[in-house]
This record gives C-alpha cells, sequence and structure tokens, in this order.
C-alpha cells in the first residue's frame, strides 16, 4: 500500500497545502525552509484513514484480479491492527467511500467511459516551480472534471469555495488528463466525514486557468525566488514562523495602536472593533508564548523569562496494588472506587457512532448551550436577548 506517499505527501516548497501562504505572503515559504514539519497524532491518524479510504475504493471502484484482491485484504488487515483504526473511523471512510461512489456514478450517467483516478500524482508545474501533489480521488468524465479531497480531522469545516490547494489539484489533474476529455467544468470537492461536511466549488475551467495565470503563477515565481512581500493574515495560522515572524508582529502592533477617542467611555461601535482586534492578538501571543517556549527548552534565552517546573497533582503510581489494599481493609466501595460511562464522544469512537445512537440513542440529548458572543458571520441563528434572561455567569465569549 501506498503509506509513504499517504505521509510524505506535502514536503514541496511550494505544496498545494500551503498555497494560501505563498500565494499571499511569497516570501513565507523559503523562510520556513528546513524547518522541520511537526508531526502529531492527528496527522499519523488522517495518514491512516486516507490508507483505508484507498484501500475501499480500490476494491469497490476499480477492476481487481485475485492477486490484487489478495494484496489489498492484507493491506486492510495491516490498517485494521493499527493503534487509530476504530469502528469511528471505518464509519466515517465508509461514508466518504459511499459519497465519492455516488459522485463516480454521475461522471457515468455523463460519460460510460468515465475514468476515476485514485492517489494520482496531480503536475502543476506550469504555473508552480516543482508544483505537484497528490489527488485523493479525480473523476473526468466528457466535459467534467471533478477531484475529491479527504480531510479526515474535525477541527474546523474548510470549504472548497475559493480554496487554492484544491484549485491546484484541479488544474494538477487538468494538465495531466486534458487528452482524454474536452473538459469546460472542474469541480472541487473537500469531503470531512466526521463533520458532516460536503463542500463542493465549480468553476468554468477558463476561469480556474485564469486565476492559475494572473494569480498563482506570479505569486510562486516570487515565492521560489524568495521575494515578495510579507502580509499577515487568516494564512498565518499554519506557518512554521508564526510565532517569530517580524511582519505577523508589526501587523499586530498596528492592530494593538487602536485609537481612542473621547468622552471617556468606548461606543459599542468601538467595542465590537476591539473585539475582533482581541481575537488577533489573542491567536497571535499564544503562538509568541509557544516559540518562547521552544526556544527555552532548546536553551536559547528568552531575556525576562525563565522555564520552571509547573504545578502537578499527586497520582497513584500502581491503581492495582493501592485497590487491593483498600479492598483488604474492609472499606465500602463508594468511599474509593467511582464507576463511569465513558463520555459520548470516547463512547462513539469505541463503538462507532451509529451503533451508539441504535443502543443509546433515546438518552442521548444536547441541552441548550451557554449563550456565547461570536462574529455575525457565524452561521448559527441569534438568539434573541429579550426573549430569553440570561445571568451573568451564563455568558461566554467564544
Ligand atoms: S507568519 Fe504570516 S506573515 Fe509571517 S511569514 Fe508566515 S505567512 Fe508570512
Amino acid at each position: 500500500m501506498s503509506t509513504p506517499a499517504h505521509a510524505e505527501r506535502s514536503h514541496a516548497l511550494l505544496s498545494a497545502s500551503k498555497a494560501a501562504q505563498w500565494i499571499n505572503c511569497p516570501p513565507s515559504a523559503r523562510l520556513q525552509e528546513g524547518i522541520p514539519d511537526k508531526r502529531s497524532e492527528y496527522a499519523d491518524e488522517g495518514t491512516v484513514a486516507h490508507e483505508l479510504a484507498e484501500i475501499k475504493l480500490r476494491r469497490r471502484i476499480l477492476p481487481c484480479d485475485s492477486k490484487e484482491r489478495d494484496r489489498l485484504d492484507k493491506a486492510l488487515e495491516e490498517i485494521k491492527a493499527n493503534k487509530f483504526y476504530g469502528p469511528e473511523m471505518e464509519n466515517a471512510i465508509q461514508e466518504y467511500v459511499e459519497i465519492v461512489c455516488e459522485r463516480f456514478m454521475e461522471a457515468k450517467a455523463r460519460s460510460s467511459d468515465a475514468i476515476v483516478l485514485l492517489e494520482e500524482r496531480l503536475d502543476f508545474s506550469e504555473w508552480v516551480p516543482d508544483g505537484y501533489g497528490t489527488g485523493d480521488v479525480v473523476l473526468i468524465s466528457d466535459g467534467v472534471l471533478e477531484v475529491i479531497d479527504l480531510k479526515y480531522g474535525k477541527g474546523v469545516p474548510v470549504s472548497a469555495q475559493g480554496n487554492p490547494q484544491i484549485r491546484l489539484y484541479a488544474l494538477g489533474a487538468w494538465w495531466s488528463h486534458n487528452w482524454l476529455y474536452s473538459i469546460h467544468e472542474v469541480r472541487m470537492t473537500i469531503i470531512q466525514p466526521r463533520l458532516d461536511n460536503i463542500s463542493t466549488a465549480i468553476m468554468p475551467l477558463d476561469e480556474l486557468i485564469e486565476w492559475a495565470e494572473t494569480v498563482v503563477k506570479p505569486s510562486a515565481a516570487l515565492a521560489f525566488a524568495g521575494e515578495g512581500e510579507f502580509k499577515a493574515g487568516d494564512h498565518c495560522r499554519w506557518c512554521k514562523v508564526k510565532g517569530n515572524c517580524r511582519a505577523r508582529a508589526e501587523e499586530n502592533m498596528k492592530a494593538l495602536a487602536y485609537e481612542f477617542k473621547d468622552p471617556a467611555l468606548m461606543t459599542n461601535e468601538e467595542i465590537g472593533s476591539i473585539l475582533f482586534i482581541a481575537e488577533q492578538l489573542q491567536a497571535w501571543a499564544k503562538d509568541v508564548q509557544d516559540y518562547a517556549f521552544e526556544q527555552a527548552k532548546a536553551g536559547q534565552r528568552v531575556p525576562g523569562w525563565k522555564l520552571v517546573e509547573g504545578r502537578s497533582n499527586r497520582q497513584i503510581t500502581d491503581k492495582d496494588a493501592a485497590l487491593a489494599v483498600l479492598k483488604a481493609a474492609g472499606l465500602e466501595q463508594e468511599k474509593y472506587l467511582k464507576v463511569d460511562l465513558l463520555g459520548i464522544s470516547e463512547l462513539e469512537k469505541r463503538i462507532g457512532k451509529k451503533e451508539l445512537a441504535a443502543l443509546i440513542g433515546d438518552w442521548i440529548v444536547k441541552p441548550p448551550g451557554k449563550p456565547v458572543l461570536v462574529p455575525e458571520t457565524d452561521k448559527r441563528p441569534e438568539l434573541n436577548s429579550i426573549e430569553q434572561e440570561f445571568s451573568s455567569e451564563d455568558f461566554e465569549l467564544e
């Protein structure tokens, strides 16, 4: 199976996954060069999920001879032995596979000889030096090309609208396979099965190519040369130098210089603006703290700061031995043992979402959440503060 390909997907200087950064802030690419990626449990879990998805799709929609079936079955067994595999992953990936199969059927309805490509290397070096990526799924039918990207994480929903990563995959897919069919429309789909999020952006091919020529190409040339202007923004979130980047610091310091006007008390309009600034500053402050912490851990001095031992809680080193002694002492069990049901997320992970709902769904409720103050752009409906009485302890700022 393609373990290395899944795990080593985005190591190119101008990778598709970092496109929002190098398009908006071209010098960021060279500035991060050589800084190692931080492997996380989430990334490793995502790698296993992608492998599982590939096996299931190969088994389901590609012709397999007995040798290929044996190979896939063996790979599947290996995945099932992986620590990240469980009912939650099985169900989420099965949902993803069903959606991909539906899209493939739609492509076949457009042209009976529609093609599906899995884990295809997509070359967009026509616009980006050394630019290539790996597409989870590419569907090509007469007139329409669709790329599908699986995102296994359940952090934030990712939209396909205006998403440069999936646009680059679409460009690469079109560039490599345009001789197969005449394409006039590209569809770009992001599927996040654990968030029930399916986002599809549709674009005429001409528009995609115009974006590549006028936005991608010039930014990529600057980024490759290590030139262009630094520009801070939302794209800084995944930048490896976000904690010590001067351009980002200057941008945030400008925000701090917010001019307060008379009279002594601020208006609600001013408060609204400051809340946005505060959010941005909080995120930045956390990144600077993380950077300083890493520096201190590596033995680098950050003037005015030092590493100390944090608070810790007492622990029982051998719980079985302690339980045996407490039991032998004749104490009532309630005095030392608490048996409690696991949380719903953990139960779903171990038992599976659908299975858990079938077993105890009647007892799972979602009580109304505490009121939170969020930007107007948030999708949730506004609460009516006149109909509902809130006490001050009920309030949270998200
Ligand atoms: S932190 Fe932001 S502004 Fe600084 S280099 Fe990275 S992307 Fe550019």
